[in-house]
C-alpha cells in the first residue's frame, strides 16, 4: 500500500469514528424496514383488520390475496398488521401461531412448509421428505395442540410459476386445510407481485383463496415524496437532502410504476454516492448517477450468468441497429460464433433465446404490423453495446465476442 493510499484510508475511518456522516440511521433505508406508519394504505390495513378480528372470538377468518406491483407495500403492510395484532394477542392470552415465508427466497413448496414448521416449532428436516408427509406432521400438530394459525406465503406468484410437476399441490391441501384438521386451523395470506398470477392457479386453489382480495395500487409521484420525506427525517442529518432530491427521486420510481421500494433505493445509493465524494449534502446529480448505477448493477447480475450462447445472442443484438428482424440478429450471431470458434446453434434455437431475453428485460422483442406486408418481429437492445463491453470485458471466454 503506498503513502497516499493509507492515508486516505485512515481519513475514511477518521470520519467514520468522528461520526459525522450525512446519514443517522441507514437501516430505515433497508428494503425489509417496516416504518411506524404506513401512509396511504389506512384501507388495506383497515380491511385486514376486519378479516382477522374474528380469530380474537376463536373463528377461522377467511383466506385472504394480496396483489399489487413490487414496491406498492404489500409486504410491509401485511407484516405491519401481524406484529399490530401479535401484540394485542399476548396482551389477550390467545395463543395465535403466526408464521410468515418468502416463495421466492425459500424456492420451494418444501421450503415453504419448512417455514411454516418451524415457525409452530416443530422440527422439520430441510429435505427428504415427501410434500404429503411434511404436511401431515403439520396437520397432526395443528390438531392436537388446537392451534389457530395464521400464515402468509410472500412472492407466492413464484410458487404457481415454479412448481415443478405438483402443480399447486401444496396449495390445494393448504387451502382445504379442515379437511384435514379435528380442531384448530390455518388461515393463508398470499401474495403476489404479479397481477396476472391467478391465470397460473388452479381454479380451485383460486377460489379458496381469494375468498377475500385486496388490491395495492401504485404510489403516485406524490405519495412516493411524502413516504420518502419520513424516510428522510430518519435516515439523514437535517439539511443534507434537499426537497428537490427528494422530488427526482420520486420523480423517477413514479415514471415506472410507484415503486416504493425503487424510491427509497434511489435515495440510499445517491446518499452513498454523496458520502463517496465527501458532499455534505445529496444532490440531484447523485440521484441520477444513482439511477444509473442500480439499472447497470441490475443488468450485471442478469447478464453475467447467461450460458455462452445467450451471451452471444445479446451481442448480436446490442451491436446490429434498432429494430433488426430476426434474420439480422441470426446473421450477425453467426459472426459472432465463428469468431469465437463454436458451432452456432440452428435459427429457431436463436428464435427460442431471443425471447428468454425478452422476458428477462434485456432485449425489446416487438409484433410489427407492416399492413398488406403482414407481421414482423423487430428486435431492439435495451442495454446499451458499451454496458454490454464493459461486462463481458472481465469474462475470460465471452471477452473473445468484443
Ligand atoms: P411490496 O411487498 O409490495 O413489493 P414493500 O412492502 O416491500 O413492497 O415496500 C417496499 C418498500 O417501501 C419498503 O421499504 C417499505 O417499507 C416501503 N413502503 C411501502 N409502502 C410504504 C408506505 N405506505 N409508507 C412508508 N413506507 C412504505
Ligand atoms: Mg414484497
Amino acid at each position: 500500500m503506498t503513502n497516499r493510499e493509507k492515508d486516505m484510508l485512515s481519513n475514511i475511518f477518521e470520519k467514520a469514528l468522528t461520526g459525522k456522516s450525512i446519514f443517522i440511521n441507514r437501516q430505515v433505508l433497508r428494503s425489509d424496514f417496516i416504518p411506524e406508519k404506513l401512509p396511504f394504505r389506512e384501507e388495506q390495513i383497515n380491511i385486514i383488520g376486519h378479516i382477522f378480528a374474528p380469530i380474537l372470538q376463536d373463528s377461522k377468518p377467511s383466506n385472504l390475496l394480496l396483489y399489487g406491483k413490487t414496491g406498492s407495500g404489500k409486504t410491509a403492510v401485511a407484516k405491519y398488521v401481524l406484529s399490530k395484532f401479535d401484540e394485542t394477542t399476548k396482551q389477550h392470552n390467545k395463543l395465535i401461531s403466526l408464521a410468515y415465508s418468502n416463495a421466492r427466497l425459500a424456492g420451494s413448496e418444501y421450503r415453504v412448509l419448512v417455514d411454516l414448521a418451524h415457525s409452530l416449532d416443530m422440527d422439520m428436516p430441510f429435505t427428504g421428505l415427501p410434500i404429503s408427509e411434511v404436511l401431515q406432521r403439520i396437520y397432526n400438530n395443528i390438531s392436537n395442540n388446537n392451534l389457530k394459525v395464521i400464515f402468509i406465503i410472500d412472492e407466492i406468484d413464484y410458487l404457481a410459476k415454479h412448481a415443478k410437476n405438483s402443480n399447486d399441490d401444496m396449495l390445494y391441501s393448504l387451502t382445504r386445510s379442515s379437511e384435514h384438521l379435528k380442531q384448530g386451523f390455518i388461515s393463508l395470506i398470499g401474495i403476489s407481485n404479479d397481477l396476472h398470477f391467478k391465470a397460473f392457479l388452479d381454479p380451485r386453489v383460486l377460489s379458496s383463496l381469494n375468498e377475500e382480495e385486496i388490491l395495492f395500487p401504485p404510489y403516485t409521484v406524490n405519495q412516493l415524496s411524502n413516504i420518502l420525506k419520513e424516510r428522510t427525517q430518519k435516515a439523514f442529518s437535517s439539511q443534507t437532502v434537499p426537497l428537490s432530491t427528494i422530488n427526482l427521486c420520486a420523480a423517477l420510481a413514479g415514471s415506472e410504476h410507484g415503486d416504493a421500494r425503487r424510491a427509497i433505493e434511489l435515495l440510499r445509493v445517491a446518499g452513498e454516492l454523496a458520502e463517496r465524494c465527501d458532499d455534505v449534502t445529496v444532490h440531484e446529480k447523485h440521484v441520477k448517477e444513482a439511477s444509473m448505477k442500480i439499472d447497470n448493477d441490475r443488468v450485471y447480475q442478469a447478464v453475467k450468468p447467461l450460458p455462452l450462447h445467450e451471451k452471444t445472442v445479446l451481442k448480436a443484438v446490442t451491436s446490429n441497429k434498432q429494430n433488426s428482424t430476426t434474420g439480422d440478429v441470426y446473421n450477425k450471431y453467426q459472426t459472432l460464433t465463428k469468431k469465437i470458434g463454436v458451432e452456432p446453434l440452428t435459427q429457431r434455437r436463436i428464435s427460442g433465446l431471443l425471447s428468454e431475453l425478452d422476458t428477462q428485460g434485456l432485449i425489446n422483442a416487438s409484433i410489427i404490423n407492416q399492413g398488406r406486408h403482414g407481421r414482423t418481429k423487430k428486435i431492439s437492445s435495451v442495454v446499451s453495446d458499451n454496458v454490454i463491453n464493459e461486462i463481458f470485458e472481465d469474462d475470460p471466454v465471452a471477452k473473445s465476442l468484443l
